[in-house]
């Protein structure tokens, strides 16, 4: 695998569903790659370093690859199912929420495919502690939330932040650290992923930038503990050394 262009410029892909055209969607499905190398290098060298800063010290032994892959294998899942026609005769959900169409559908991956997660783990298909799926993705909110406004990603890990927040899901002590509330943490995912979903549906653009403008935001406390991770030098993202030259087979 070759990044250039779009793809090498900002936050790296680590895994993909293709396609994104809905009608060959319903037609043909879809197909998914996890990229694990890429996911290794960025689990290692900037999830657990930002766990270690951020999350509270009793709950740091949950944080597991494993989980993070399963995290990031049923974000690619749910994108490909779900609501792809609006209810309200409005066309796809792509065509009637235009610009703001990316970066609820990047919420929508997450927190549906937390939700595949949660229910899979129930019926026995998936194995390991539900403690440690929803550690983990605390954590994997405090990595997004750095992507920024900017992109969908960023944006989306905002809004499920500040939802999950407001409902208890996990607490800030005053040194610092996040602990999450494992019960909490279930009841706001479903509030979450209804409240998404029902956004797709109705198809009206305006709320879902009122939405944005109201939770997609970065409040001072919580950029206040990002920048105690970029002063201790944990990447944003990782850079790929890649190309013929690194191969030697120029
Ligand atoms: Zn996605």
């Amino acid at each position: 695998v070759y990044y250039a262009g779009d793809c090498n410029a900002g936050s790296k892909t680590i895994a993909v569903n293709l396609p994104n055209d809905e009608e060959i969607q319903q037609q043909k499905g879809t197909r998914r790659s996890q990229l694990k190398n890429a996911m290794k290098a960025k689990f290692d060298k900037i999830l657990v370093p930002i766990a270690k800063e951020l999350i509270d010290k009793d709950q740091q032994k949950y944080i597991k690859f494993d989980s993070f892959f399963a995290n990031v294998m049923f974000h690619e899942v749910a994108h490909g199912l779900g609501i792809k026609n609006t209810i309200t005769g409005k066309g796809t959900v792509r065509s009637a929420l235009k610009e703001q169409y990316s970066w609820l559908e990047e919420g929508k991956a997450d927190i549906l495919g937390l939700y595949m997660v949660t229910g899979l783990l129930k019926k026995g298909e998936l194995t390991g502690d539900i403690k440690e799926y929803y550690t983990t993705f605390m954590a994997g909110l405090l990595r997004s939330v750095r992507f920024g406004a900017s992109s969908a990603h960023g944006k989306a890990n905002m809004q499920c932040f500040n939802y999950f927040k407001e409902q208890g899901a996990f607490q800030r002590s005053t040194n610092g650290t996040y602990k999450v509330d494992f019960d909490k943490f279930a009841t706001a995912m479903n509030g979450l992923g209804n409240l998404i979903i029902t956004l797709q549906g109705n198809g009206d653009r305006v709320a879902v930038e009122n939405a944005q403008k109201a939770k997609g935001i970065i409040a001072p406390e919580l950029q206040a503990d990002l920048d105690r991770l970029s002063k201790k030098g944990i990447p944003v993202d990782i850079v790929f050394e890649q190309g013929v030259d690194v191969l030697g087979v120029k």
